[in-house]
Formats: structure tokens, sequence, C-alpha cells
């Protein structure tokens, strides 16, 4: 695919965004600052030279960066065999005796209520590195615990910096974080807080708390980022996209001079979304994917394929627990090659794609996978067992209600909740069009009830849902 037949820019602008980035110097440059080098210096991360490793990596032909992959897929087992409880546990034995990636896929499953139960079984009983540990802070309020070392953050870091780095970026380059912040329980938190922002400063990054947005007027909001005037920002895409849409015309106006990129993570990015974004702020929108638990799994590279971070990552599609045939809908499993403190074996990550065979030919010999689509309970379920992709109940309702102006949630027995936020203008005939637009997903009668809200509903981390089914357990 054209680079330059991406939606939501026109032509002529998304040319010259894309020129603005830099992209011949990109591929090759993980460079950083002399602080980014002390920082990192001081957290005992070999960051820089890992995101070294992987620019040299990302060019090897496809059969040696698949040959490391493997010798580095057995050098995991081996170590957690040794050194982790939980899986010198019987149901791992096949482990010591892999040859093939046949083998590996009969080993058992991991599943997010194994890490729950088990996580401290599951971390190396040696001391060659510190245990730390953190939080996820996912679609749902139910936290999991898992524990890692600086040896996993330096992976993530590096994984990043070589994904900014398709894209001309660097660690010198202003960035503008639209994250959560974690409430301080205690002085230890607010210190906490105060380093960060120190660090911040130092780094040439700030961050703006997404759980505060609703109480920044939006003049006040793009006032601060362009004072701070970023080259890049990283944010959720309900949370940018819920300060644009407060107020457009300002988002529009905004005049941010060094911006350059969005970089979306942490949700599903709809092609609304992403429409919305681009041309409001006139720069590309690039995605990336991975999970807290398990590490950095994909970056889109510059013609907007999902590359997987196969050096520290191993990515499986299955479905009904067997490698899955193009085509079909499958859940994406992953096996951390690079988790060492608490590895992650196979681990179901609930999130859905449909397989297909990709590929890419922008230059990187690293695997290409398929967009997520939503996790498992984004699904839509019919009668007969049918599964609606969230996008399209989104596209099916948002010609009635407009984009980002409703959620819709399926209870158990499969029936239906409309919620619309309060500001939402409907045509008059919304609830004959509404009927006909559930008609048309589920192909019969439907039941459904609306309601009125006056914001959507968001996890404790500040995540919308804007489809969400209880007819199905989330993986
Ligand atoms: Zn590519």
């Amino acid at each position: 695919m054209s680079i330059f037949s991406l939606p939501g820019l026109p032509r002529a602008d998304l040319a010259d965004a894309l020129n603005r980035t830099d992209l011949k110097g990109g591929i090759a440059h993980v460079g950083g600052g002399p602080i980014f080098r002390i920082h990192e210096a001081l957290m005992r991360r070999p960051t820089r030279r890992l995101a070294r490793k992987l620019v040299e990596c990302q060019s090897l032909r496809s059969d040696q960066l698949q040959a490391r992959q493997f010798q580095n897929l057995v050098n995991l087992l081996t170590h957690a065999r040794r050194n982790c409880p939980f899986f010198g546990r019987s149901e791992y034995d096949h482990a010591d005796s892999i040859q093939t990636l046949d083998d590996f896929g009969k080993l058992p499953f991991l599943s997010r209520f194994d890490i729950r139960t088990h996580a401290r079984d599951m971390c190396r009983d040696d001391s060659s590195s510190r245990l730390l540990h953190d939080h996820t802070r996912g679609s749902t309020d139910d936290k999991l615990i898992y524990f890692w070392d600086r040896n996993r953050q330096a992976w993530d870091k590096a994984n990043r910096i070589r994904g900014l780095a398709w894209h001309g970026f660097n660690q010198t380059s202003k960035e503008l974080h639209l994250w959560p912040v974690d409430p301080p329980v205690n002085l230890r938190g607010r210190l906490r807080i105060v380093a960060r922002r120190l660090r911040d400063a130092l780094l040439a990054e700030s961050q703006i708390d997404s759980l505060l947005l609703e109480r920044l007027e939006p003049a006040d909001f793009w006032a601060k980022v362009r004072q701070f005037n970023p080259a890049r920002i990283s944010a959720f895409p309900s949370a940018l996209v819920a300060m644009i849409q407060r107020d457009q015309s300002i988002a529009a106006d905004s005049n941010i001079p060094a911006l350059r990129a969005v970089f979306l993570t942490g949700e599903v990015t709809f092609p609304w979304q992403q429409c919305l974004i681009e041309q409001t702020l006139r720069v590309p929108c690039i995605q990336s994917y991975g999970i807290q638990e398990a590490g950095a799994i994909a970056y889109e590279c510059p013609r907007r394929s999902w590359h997987i971070c196969a050096e520290s990552m191993f990515v499986e599609f299955i479905r009904d627990n067997h490698k899955a045939l193009p085509g079909e809908l499958a859940e994406v499993v992953v096996t951390g090659l690079q988790s060492r403190a608490m590895p992650v074996i196979r681990y179901r990550t609930g999130d859905i794609v449909r397989v297909r065979r990709e590929s890419c030919d922008c230059g990187l010999s690293l695997p290409v996978m398929p967009r997520i689509l939503g996790r498992i309970s984004d699904f839509l379920i019919t009668d007969n067992g049918h599964w609606i992709e969230p996008a399209c109940a989104i596209e099916a309702l948002s010609p009635i209600f407009g984009n980002g102006a409703f959620q819709i949630e399926q209870n158990s027995n499969g029936s239906l909740q409309v919620q619309v936020l309060d500001r939402a203008c409907a045509p008059e005939d919304w609830s004959s069009r509404l009927s006909a637009a559930l008609q048309g997903l589920f192909g019969h009668r439907v039941a459904f009830t609306i309601q009125r809200i006056p914001g959507l509903h968001r996890s404790e981390f500040g995540k919308c849902r804007y489809v969400h089914s209880k007819a199905l357990p989330d993986g």
C-alpha cells in the first residue's frame, strides 16, 4: 500500500507531513541526548546498546531473523524451567526438548488468571536481577500485578526507540504524553511524581494527566500543548479524540509548530478516530501495540504495517486452541522472549485479529501482523454465534448519533443497551433508523433499550470501550 493512500489526511498535506518526518534518516537513527544516556546508565538499563542491536537485526534476512528468534525461544524455556518454579511443573516437561515451532505449540497456554494466581511462582528465584512490580492499566478496572526487571524495561524502551526512529524521531525530540497519572497514596507516591516531572523536564518530555482532561477548558489545554510545542504527542486515542471533539475549531487552530506526528496506543484506534485526529491536527497518526505484562509487540512503519518486535516477542494467532487460518478471527498469543524476571510463555492476550498473509515493502524484514480489532468482549454476538466486529457496530450507528457519541453494551442474554450522550444531536427518525441499523447487524429482530448519558463510561485509567459485550467472557 502506498503511504500516500492513507485515509484521513488530504494527499498533499500528508505528503508534506511525511516529508517533515525525515524518513530517509529515520531508519538508522537511534541516538539520544546526553541526559538520556546518563538517565539510562543511572537506571542500569542497557537501552542504547539494545536499540543499536535492534536496528542491526531489522534488516537481517527473514530466515536469519527466525533462527535468532527460535534460539531466543529455546533460551527462554531453558531459563524458565531452571529458575522459575511455575514452569517446573510437569505440563512444561515438553519444554526441555523443543526442536521446532510445532513442538513449542504443544506447550500450554497461559491465562490472565494464571498470572493473577501464580505471578510470584512464575518469577525467577535466583538473585541475578532485582524484581520490580507494577500493575496493568487496562480497559477494565481489573488490575493485574506483574513482575519485571530493568532488562525488560530496557528492551521495551529500545523497541520504542527503534519504532520512533522509523518515523524520523529520536530521544531528543520533545514529547507530550497524554496518559493517566496514578494518584499518589502516600508521601512516597508524591515524591515519585515530583521526580518524574524533574526527569521529564530533563528529557524534553511533559505529561498531562488524561484523567483530568475534563477539568480543562479546550482553549487552556491546547494553549498548554502549544506552549510546550512537542514534536510528537503520545496518547490513548479516545482521550485525544474527546479533547478534539469538545471544540474541534479550537483544536484545528491550535497551531503547534513543531508537531510532526501523534502516536496512539493502549486502545484500538478506529478509522474515524484516525481521520479526526489527522484532519484536525494535520499530522499522521502512528500506532504501536504492546501489553505491559509481556512487553512491546509491534510498531507501525511509515507504510502503515504493524511490524512485530521479533527479537523480543514471539506472536501466534490462535483459534480453538490451534493456529488460525487466513481469513479467520483469532486471538493474539504472545511469548515475551526477553521477559526473564517473570517469563510470559504462550500468553492469551484476549486481543482479536483477522488473520491475513501480511507483507510490507518498506525494507524491514520484521514480520507483519494484522491490526487489533478489539478485545474478545468488544465483539457483539448474534443468536447464531456470529461475531460482529466493534468497528462494524460503530460504523452502523455513527450516521445516526455521530462519531464517539454513543456506547453499545450487550447483556449476557444478548439484548443491547445503546447509551447516547446527552449532547448528541440525533435526527427525528432516530428510533426507526436505530432499529434498522441493528437489524442490519443482527439480521433479525433484536431487543434493545436506549439510555441518555452525560459522558462516556471510562475505566479507572481513562480507557473507553465504545462496544462491550457480556455475552462472552473476556480473555
Ligand atoms: Zn513496513
